[in-house]
């Protein structure tokens, strides 16, 4: 029997580069990204690419768990690697790029009491307002 063994393989080739691509984008990127962000940064490497295989490819990678969602208060999905460790975005308003930040300017500690008896277990914080770049330009 002659199984048709090299389509195969390029196709799994193919995907494989479509993966590692659109993994690259997002993590060599300075915050998290939206599917349009990863879809237009993936058409340099990989030309063509339909953005219904960026959503597939992103749901294979989540489910690998490789990258996370990130919603922010606008109800915007973005996507980041996994991992990252405790972290902030900073969404400049001019530019519309979300940055990670790493330092950290919330004061109360995990575990602290506020409030009438809340106890603190964990945070998240998005600060908005303009980039180095857009600062710069204006
Ligand atoms: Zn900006
Ligand atoms: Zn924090």
């Amino acid at each position: 029997m002659n199984h048709p063994k090299t389509p195969r393989v390029s196709l799994g080739q193919r995907k494989t580069r479509q993966r590692d691509e659109i993994s690259e984008v997002i993590r060599s990127a300075q915050g998290p990204l939206t599917v349009q962000e990863i879809y237009e940064r993936t058409q340099q490497s990989v030309p063509g690419l339909g953005i219904a295989t960026v959503y597939r490819t992103l749901n294979l990678l989540q489910e690998a768990e490789q990258i996370q969602t990130v919603i922010l208060p606008t109800g915007e999905t973005r996507y980041e690697m996994s991992g990252l460790g405790h972290h902030h975005h900073f969404h400049c308003r001019s530019c519309n790029e979300v940055y990670d930040l790493d330092d950290c300017p919330v004061t109360v500690q995990t575990g602290a009491a506020v409030g009438e008896g809340f106890v603190v277990e964990t945070h998240e914080l998005t600060l908005y307002g303009l980039c180095p770049e857009c600062i710069e330009a204006a």
